[in-house]
């Protein structure tokens, strides 16, 4: 399945009600409409850029200041499609898209998952599980441990607190929002002490969360971190 280079075109598809398609499988009206992130992107966190720059090029963000985690990559632009078929999954009656999501990032995520050793999921705070019944960080670290071979540590991170759903918020008030609102489950700290950690999202917004994750991970000794979401923000200038 090459999506080629398509461009990263905004369609104008906003408010549109999409056949999902069943069973694992997407609609092919919906896999069409998917926007892939392919290269040239940014080296570390794989912003994806309008136009060649050599081979490790980083984007200003990564310049001013080289993220905690070794590499980041994300499946698709987050766009109406794709947010939609998040959104479907995130509030339950779409699971079985799942696998066919954790069959993406492997895909995708290839480079990133050579040479890890474990998968661990951003957690979700419990009431905010509660609510929304599923963590899909987990559902999806579980789907690709299944695809990979990988273990995942499904609650190897813990939430140390619960912070505002981040949906409005700007870049900077992300940040603050999750600082320090992580911690490495107590329990699990061997499985990820040494090891190379494959750090799973579903959507990689402005990547404060994923920071304040791997800042945990690597305090309890990971050797590595490495984020894979499956969708990314893409700013509207760079589309
Ligand atoms: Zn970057």
């Amino acid at each position: 399945m090459d999506q080629g280079n398509r461009p990263y075109s905004a369609a104008p598809l906003r408010g549109q009600r999409r056949d999902l398609g069943a069973q694992g499988t997407l609609a092919a009206k919906v896999w069409q409409d998917l926007q892939f992130i392919t290269p040239p992107y940014c080296a570390l966190c794989g912003y994806p850029f309008a136009f060649e720059a050599g081979p490790d090029s980083r984007c200003g963000p990564c310049l001013a200041e080289a993220p905690p985690f070794a590499a980041a990559r994300s499946v698709l632009v987050y766009d109406d499609v794709s947010r939609e078929l998040i959104l479907k999954f995130k509030h339950g009656d779409h699971l079985q898209a799942v696998p066919t999501l954790a069959g993406m990032m492997n895909r995708a995520g290839g480079e990133l998952i050579t040479g890890a050793q474990v998968i661990v999921p951003v957690p979700l705070h419990r009431w905010r599980l509660l609510r929304r019944r599923y963590n899909q960080a987990a559902l999806l670290g579980l789907s690709l441990s299944r695809v990979t071979g990988l273990r995942c540590v499904a609650d190897g991170l813990l939430r140390t607190r619960a912070t505002p759903s981040q949906g409005h918020m700007k870049a900077k008030d992300r940040s603050e929002n999750v600082r320090k609102a992580f911690t490495v489950n107590p329990r699990q700290v061997e499985a990820i002490a040494g090891r190379v950690v494959l750090l799973v999202d579903d959507v990689f917004t402005t990547g404060a969360t994923v920071r304040e994750c791997t800042k945990a991970l690597l305090q309890a000794g990971a050797a590595e971190v490495r984020v894979l979401a499956v969708a990314r923000v893409v700013r509207a200038e760079s589309l």
